[in-house]
Order: C-alpha cells, then structure tokens, then sequence
C-alpha cells in the first residue's frame, strides 16, 4: 500500500523532532528541513546508517552458497521478484547443482524448474552457455574476474558486479535499479542510466565502502524508499535526501 505525498508530509510536519539529529526545527510557518549535502563524509553516514537495518538482501542471504550458486541466480534475477527468482534458483539447484549438471541438462528439464524466472526459455539457454563455457574455460569453477565475467553470455556488469561483491567479497558497486533510483534520489549523483551511476558512485564513494552499497541501497530501495512513492515518512535519512529537501521546499515547509 502507498502512502499519498500529502499525507507524508503532514506526517513529517508532525512527527520532524523524531528524524535522527532532529531533521527540522519548527518556525511559525512549519518545520524547517536541514539539508545535509552528498559529500563522501555524508554518504559515509547514511551508509552506516542504512548498514544498520536487519533486512538481508537476497544475495545477501545466498551469499553463504558457493559463487556458481550466485552467479546462476543473479542471471535469474533479470527483470523479476526476487520472491520469484529464490523459488526459481532452490528448485533448479535441487535437481542440479553444478556447472557440469546443467550444461548437460537437456533445456526441457531446465526450463520448468526455472519457470518462476520469467523469460524461462531464454534464461535456461544462457545457463546451459554460461555453464559450459566455465566447464571449457574455468575448469568448472566461476572466475571471480569482473572482465572474465562480463565475457560469459548473459552476464552483463550489475550481475559481474553481484557476483564479485555477494560471492568473493570483492569491492564493486554493482547498480540495479534500486541503486540507481536510490543515489539519484538522495543527490549522490545525478544521472539517467546505471551504468552511468555506476561509474558516479566509485568516483564519489571510498573503495572499502563499496561492498556495502549495493546491500545497503536495495534493501533501502525495497523497504522505504519505494519506486512510486518513498516512504520518506518512515526514512531516517531525509537530513540528507535531496529528493526529500525538494518536496519540503514545493510544499513551503
Ligand atoms: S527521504 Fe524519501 S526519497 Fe529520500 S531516501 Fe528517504 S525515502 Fe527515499
């Protein structure tokens, strides 16, 4: 359920002493907004902030599986529910579990176990590739090389860039459309594909922060600051949202 503009920000009106270091001061005319700008300090904040949710991410929790398990899931991830796409990996990796099991796999056992997917038909190609190019090139194991990655059928730089930070642990920011809608938002950047954002983000972002930004974000993006309408009303960090100075600045608070 969404919650209408008006009603956010009659609820911030009311409730701003609450927002962490006070996000406003109250004038005769209403609540004052402190915007706080995206310099690296800040995002440092808000990502120790947000790092203290207790939301998991999706690859957040398959992070304890092996990087094949990873990887196969993040191709599956494309253009669907992540609640989708976790029925659609558990079922594929109860039947088969390795690189060699699925590049030998005919596609039509594939294609049911993957059908929670979306794009099954396709995605089950890309798999049986992916899994045997890593059988041909990698001796069966999943390089953990962003290059490397990108190369494979499929696998284009958020999902080399998941697959890098969830399964080795290696700094990366890999940008899906939470973390594109959620930086442009809070004004770390200021730009139209992800690719782009990508590129903004290692700019402005310390590299030992890196590993952190994709977790942080999404589950922000998923939990608050929703794609039609964020629920600034329940942000802890509309002190540092651009998005959310904007809305205060349209309605004269
Ligand atoms: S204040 Fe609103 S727009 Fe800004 S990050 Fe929070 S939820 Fe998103």
């Amino acid at each position: 359920m969404t919650t209408p503009l008006h009603a956010q920000l009659c609820w911030a009106s009311q409730h701003a002493g609450l927002f962490e270091n006070g996000v406003g001061r109250q004038f005769e005319s209403g609540w004052a907004h402190s915007y706080k700008m995206a310099n690296k300090k800040n995002i440092v904040k808000i990502i120790k902030v947000l790092k203290e949710k207790s939301e998991v991410s999706m690859l957040g929790n398959f992070s304890r599986n092996k990087p094949f398990y990873i990887l196969i899931s993040t191709v599956l991830s494309a253009r669907n529910k992540d609640e989708m796409t976790i029925i659609a990996t558990k079922k594929l990796f109860s039947k088969y579990k390795t690189p060699k099991q699925i590049a030998q796999a005919p596609l039509r056992k594939l294609e049911p176990l993957i059908k929670q997917s979306g794009f099954y038909k396709t995605k089950a190609k890309r798999i049986k590739e992916i899994s045997k190019i890593l059988l041909e090139k990698y001796k069966g194991k999943v390089p953990s090389d962003f290059d490397k990655l990108i190369s494979l059928p499929g696998v284009g730089r958020k999902t080399a860039g998941c697959v890098v930070v969830y399964a080795f642990n290696k700094p990366a920011i890999p940008v899906d459309t939470h973390v594109h809608r959620v930086s442009n938002r809070l004004g770390w950047v200021k730009t139209k594909t992800p690719e782009q954002t990508e590129q903004e983000l290692m700019k402005i972002i310390p590299r030992k922060y890196w590993l952190d930004v994709n977790e942080v974000l999404v589950i922000h993006g998923q939990t608050v600051c929703k794609p039609i309408t964020p629920l600034c009303n329940q942000c802890k960090i509309t002190n540092y949202c651009r998005y959310y100075k904007n809305l205060i600045k349209k309605k004269k608070y």
